[in-house]
């Protein structure tokens, strides 16, 4: 789960990833629906336009299923020839007896009063159906006649039967396969995980630009970044800051928002654990958008300093205005 997160938090980073998720915040897609195209199969337009390489869609879609930013969903399955790799593929029901395709389908009907059954061309005259044996019309379904199911008739080798055998013909190259031999590709549609949407703004419209920001200071910047403690555990931070050339010199920053206004100590806390083990040479809190009295006065017996922002812009404002104190 710990890395899933990490390798989510890098991908937030990443300009593709935010270009679609960008669409999904905003609401230009709900949903990542497929459009199958005939010559190549389900392709994913947008996407491709994103990424620009068509041939890359599929595995940048299934790195971000894999961390757990979108949620896929069985949409439909494409029948590949294995030939020719065609998704032109058709069905073709054959006679069981001589394989040929030339099969001719129709519905058998019975005249319920005198019991005769047939098939339906049988029963036409005129634009009427009308009993062979006895001679009356039949008007009415399930009253007159009954369909009894479906009755095929091979116009190669002339032998009936009512379940034909399928066989996969590929329009492309015309060889049919065999469903052994049919390759079957699963087509999917995508959404955004609904968790995602508030790590996806801290993660990217949050500590992205605080990242930036600090490495235009001129600071080696890493973030998620994972630092081994005294205990031996590695602890991720959101964000840590080394002084070029002094790699040994860390600052560690985590970003804590809260929807309801005021954070509470937790986020304090957490952060304590970790630096306690890790022991950086200082530690920041960006809280957004405020910190309770109680975690501030927490934050001040632990060495923590804060950093209470509005936005990530007043973030950056804040943490400039104490940069010197970090280099
Ligand atoms: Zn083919
Ligand atoms: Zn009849
Ligand atoms: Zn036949």
């Amino acid at each position: 789960m710990l890395t899933d997160k990490s390798e989510r938090m890098e991908l937030y980073n990443d300009r593709n990833t935010q270009a679609l998720l960008g669409k999904f915040l905003g609401g230009e897609i709900s949903r990542l629906e497929p459009v199958f195209d005939p010559k190549v199969g389900y392709r994913y337009p947008v996407v491709e336009a994103i990424v620009g390489d068509a041939a890359k869609v599929e595995a940048f879609l299934d790195r971000l299923s894999d961390v757990g930013i979108l949620e896929r969903q069985l949409y439909d399955k494409m029948l590949v020839c294995p030939k020719c790799s065609s998704v032109s593929v058709a069905v073709h029901y054959c006679c069981p007896y001589c394989k040929s395709f030339d099969v001719q389908k129709s519905s058998l009907i019975e005249h319920v009063k005198c019991g005769y059954m047939d098939v339906e061309e049988n029963f036409l005259k005129g634009g009427k159906l009308v009993c062979q044996k006895c001679h009356d019309e039949l008007k009415k379904l399930d009253v007159d006649y009954r369909r009894a199911g479906v009755w095929c008739s091979c116009r190669s080798c002339g032998k009936s039967f009512d379940i034909p055998d399928a066989t996969l013909f590929c329009r492309d190259c015309r060889t049919d396969s065999t469903f052994e031999e049919v390759i079957i590709k699963n087509a999917y549609s995508f959404g955004m995980r609904e968790e995602v949407r508030k790590e996806a703004q801290l993660g990217w419209i949050l500590v992205a630009p605080i990242k930036e920001f600090l490495a235009e200071c001129g600071f080696d910047v890493e973030g998620p970044a994972f630092l081994k403690g005294k205990s031996g555990a590695n602890h991720m931070f959101d964000i840590v800051a080394r002084n070029k050339g002094d790699a040994k010199k860390a600052t560690v920053i985590d970003v804590a928002t809260s929807t309801e206004g005021v954070l509470v100590e937790q986020p304090v806390i957490a952060l304590f654990a970790k630096i306690f083990d890790v022991s950086p040479d200082s530690a920041y809190l960006i809280a957004i958008p405020k910190m309770s009295d109680n975690g501030k006065k927490m934050a001040e017996l632990y060495n923590i300093q804060i950093i209470e922002a509005k936005s990530q812009k007043e973030a950056t404002k804040a943490l400039k205005e104490r940069i010197s104190k970090m280099k």
